[in-house]
């Protein structure tokens, strides 16, 4: 990761003020999908740029971070494999605990990916940003909820114009029923 990148969300805890500090960074998305490569999400991509708002707090021991991150991500429907762009904008809740208040034993899971640990003299909130990012991208997504997907017999993107293709199934215990009708239609 860029060393510069990697310092955007980087605060030193004695510069946090009693009301608190706000953290405003606008960026190319290019640098984000850079790191999001970095942590092995190669599937999506990002356009334009991202914008991360963040207001810092902090009592005592306890780092709070509140804010959203605007993106568009870059997703290929998993219907008719179309790529689409799709903006979110992602709530942003961290909390970052001081190392040595932190019980050893304690194993972070995935419902305590807003909790974090700090020490020394700063804090860096890139990682956990990157988190709520990569937890924003739809596993199966859609280009829209009715996408009719590809035709699985000549391959043709049905959300553009129906194929000739015969696709439907027909239940084998209607097929006896309709073989039947047949039958009876003929005799009569
Ligand atoms: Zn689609
Ligand atoms: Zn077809």
């Amino acid at each position: 990761m860029d060393k510069e990148f990697n310092e955007l969300f980087k605060l030193r805890i004695d510069k946090i003020k009693l009301e608190g500090n706000k953290l405003h960074v606008k960026r190319d998305s290019k640098e984000f999908v850079q790191a999001l490569i970095q942590r092995g999400e190669i599937e999506s991509s990002l356009s334009g740029n991202v914008e991360v708002s963040l207001a810092i707090y902090k009592s005592t021991d306890v780092i709070v971070a509140k804010g959203n991150l605007k993106a568009c991500i870059v997703l290929t429907c998993s219907r008719c494999l179309n790529k689409f762009k799709k903006p979110v904008d992602i709530p942003l809740k961290i909390t970052l605990l001081k190392k040595q208040d932190f019980p050893e034993d304690l194993e972070l899971t995935s419902e305590d990916l807003e909790t974090g640990v700090y020490e020394g003299e700063e804090v860096n909130f890139m990682d956990l940003i990157l988190d709520h990012l990569i937890l924003a991208i739809p596993y199966a997504p859609l280009c829209k909820p009715d996408c009719k997907g590809l035709c699985p017999v000549c391959g043709a993107d049905l959300n553009n114009e129906p194929c000739s293709c015969n696709t439907a199934w027909i239940d084998p215990r209607f097929a006896i029923l309709k073989e039947l009708k047949e039958k009876i239609v003929k005799k009569g």
